[in-house]
């Protein structure tokens, strides 16, 4: 590829960005480990077992089963899972899809040739999430079959696109297909490839122009393509994609923009005090009961892997800590077992209910194995483990760079193309549970013959303004690249020790009605009203679960101005790392409000505040968003009694 993207001869070339390191040279350790084993014992490790739709009969393993997407999502989180941990039971039970899959192509000369997957059904959708799963498992295992396989693949679309275009699903996910055909272009460097990347990206619906031009103003009541959640998430990674094609560092720039108008356009209208968009199916608005389907969690989680690796700008990896360490680990019970279709932000009680969801039933909020509809049954695997493998990318220099911290140790190869040479970096630190990410680098060629020279890039996040570095026990004076990363360029040589403090202290954003919620580093902070699970008898699959609060959670937060001096208390990461507990305890001021009552099985609206009418002020404790499975997140705040 040409260095310069304004030569000629670059112009059958795509940008380069930041790549994924290749599954596998990531390592959880500490409390993500223990969390990526949970999703192994349970629910992912399982579901063959106890839900037909990924069982021996699915359409994509040649059975007469579910042949739509629902392998494939399953599939996308299985394969990543089974590398992250090197876990032989989970890739022995990956191969035979894989296997399937790359014997299901149609031969040369036939009807359909390069097509795949299931006869019966000829969507182009499910084969999207195939082709990820196809170059991830490339990745991971070299498999040599896989390039040529997609090649072959990438000429029938090329052939059948234009008589038979990407509609439906395919038309506003069209950005993931894309990818794929830019990975095939980076391993092929074929021509062709850049015209289909054309062709699928121009009948791929305009998101940033949708959302930062016509995007509905309140929650949308009934079904289309471009209000429904899961593809607004899909689809925020149009964009970036696209810019794989510029030519130009404006080019880029615009794409950059565009993006970024589109987030403050959702965050306008149907953002919620944890950063994040409602859509109970579809956009939800911004009240803090509007429900977050669980596929438009993790598919948010991918997107945003998408746009740190192509866009490289620090606020990606904040975004995507912030679905990481909150949403995520909400949707699920904490042991994995069962999931969510819908969370609530504010969410006082899960149960079958009438909500005021746009179209979902009352058991969509209930823990289970298919709570309302079986889509995140299928997809929720995805999440915690494409979050291991993106931890760290390579940038187009041959540096490292830290997208988002936690636990792991990475094998990999950094410095220029020609001289990459072998580095390790152990990560270790309980974060987002405590401030201080420890990183030993090892880095040299094998045989000790010099040290190597690579950049390493560490994410600042927004939230810290007073971030402390030390490299070999040296402070080291914090500077922002420009990106929001701390770059450090050195010949690494044996090991170093790197340490990066990132001081929490609490954060308070306002909301509607001058409601407050509480962050802290990249948690967002709630109010826990105690939890009394109930298991459902004779539900299917490893159990269903309705949650009620043991206390009374109609809190106002007082004394806001004092948030930043708030104590916090900080304790060992449970088994279960979001299990309810005393890891993190912010110790905050409230006071009781009788008069904020329950709407049925959800928070009323916060009354607006200051509230003058409330109990005497006290103590109250806020834990992580992710830990509580009931929580009020929107505190409406008291008024202190000397005003008014
Ligand atoms: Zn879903």
């Amino acid at each position: 590829m040409s260095a310069d993207p304004a030569a000629p001869s670059a112009a059958r070339s795509l940008r380069e960005t930041a790549g994924p390191l290749p599954l596998g040279q990531i390592r959880p350790r500490g409390w993500l480990e223990r969390q990526l084993r949970l999703q192994a014992e349970g629910i992912t490790g399982q579901l063959p077992e106890i839900w037909p739709d990924v069982g021996p009969d699915s359409g994509w393993l040649g059975g007469d089963g579910e042949s739509w997407e629902r392998g494939p999502y399953y599939l996308d989180g299985l394969l990543p899972l089974a590398h992250v941990l090197g876990d032989e039971t989970l890739l022995a039970r990956a191969r035979p899809w894989i296997e399937w899959m790359l014997a299901s192509q149609v031969p040369p000369g036939e009807d359909g040739a390069g097509s795949f997957g299931p006869r019966g059904d000829q969507d182009w959708w499910p084969r999207m999430v195939a082709a990820k799963v196809l170059a991830q498992h490339a990745e991971a295992t070299h498999d040599e079959r896989v390039v040529p396989f997609l090649l072959r693949w990438c000429e029938h679309l090329r052939t059948h696109l234009p008589q038979r275009p990407l509609s439906g699903w395919g038309e506003v996910r069209g950005a993931d297909l894309a990818l794929t055909v830019a990975w095939l272009h980076d391993r092929t460097g074929e021509d062709w490839l850049v015209d289909l990347l054309e062709l699928v990206l121009s009948q791929t619906f305009d998101w940033n122009e949708y959302l930062t031009t016509e995007l509905i103003t309140g929650p949308a009541r009934f079904f289309e393509h471009r209000t429904h959640g899961v593809n607004v998430a899909m689809g925020l990674k149009t964009g970036a994609v696209a810019s794989r094609l510029g030519r130009s560092p404006e080019a880029v720039e615009t794409h950059r923009e565009r993006t970024e108008a589109a987030f403050a356009a959702l965050e306008r209208w149907h953002g919620q005090a944890h950063g994040w968009f409602a859509a109970d199916e579809w956009l939800g608005g911004r009240e803090a009961v509007a429900g977050i389907e669980t596929c438009l969690v993790v598919e948010m989680m991918y997107t945003q892997e998408v746009l740190a690796r192509m866009f490289g700008d620090a606020v990606q990896g904040d975004r995507l800590e912030s679905l990481a360490f909150n949403l995520l680990p909400a949707s699920s019970d904490p042991r994995m077992l069962a999931h969510q279709y819908h969370q609530q932000g504010t969410q006082i009680e899960v149960s079958v209910a009438h909500r005021d969801w746009s179209c979902s039933s009352d058991g969509a909020n209930m823990f289970g194995l298919e709570p309302h509809f079986g889509c995140c049954t299928a997809n929720l695997h995805q999440g915690w483990p494409k979050f291991a493998a993106s931890l760290w990318a390579r940038d187009a220099d041959g540096g490292l760079r830290a997208v988002a911290y936690a636990p792991a140790v990475v094998d990999t190869e950094a410095g220029p193309d020609g001289a990459p040479a072998p580095v390790r970096i152990e990560v270790e630190t309980d974060y987002p549970f405590e401030e201080t990410v420890r990183l030993t680098v090892a880095a040299g060629h094998d045989g000790a013959d010099g040290p190597s020279r690579f950049p390493l890039r560490l994410r600042l996040p927004q939230w810290c303004t007073d971030a402390e570095l030390t490299l070999d026990g040296q402070e080291l004076e914090i500077r922002d690249r420009g990106d929001g990363h701390h770059e450090i360029v050195r010949d690494w040589a044996g090991t170093s020790t790197l340490e990066l403090r990132l001081p929490m202290r609490a954060r308070i954003t306002r909301r509607e009605r001058q409601a407050a919620a509480v962050h802290l580093g990249p948690l967002v902070m709630v109010a826990s009203p105690g939890e009394t699970w109930r298991g459902v008898p004779g539900a299917p699959g490893l159990g269903e679960w309705e949650i009620r609060p043991r206390t009374n959670w109609n809190w106002a937060l007082a004394e806001v101005e004092q948030a930043g001096s708030w104590p916090v208390q900080r304790g060992e990461v449970p088994e279960a790392p979001f299990a309810l507990g005393r890891a993190t305890v912010l110790h905050a001021m409230g006071c009781e409000v009788p008069q904020w009552r329950r709407d049925g099985a959800s928070a009323a609206s916060p009354p607006l505040s200051p509230v003058k009418d409330h109990l005497p002020v006290h103590g109250l404790d806020l834990v992580p968003y992710g830990t509580a499975r009931l929580r009020v997140m929107e505190f409406p705040v008291a008024m202190a009694r000397t005003e008014g």
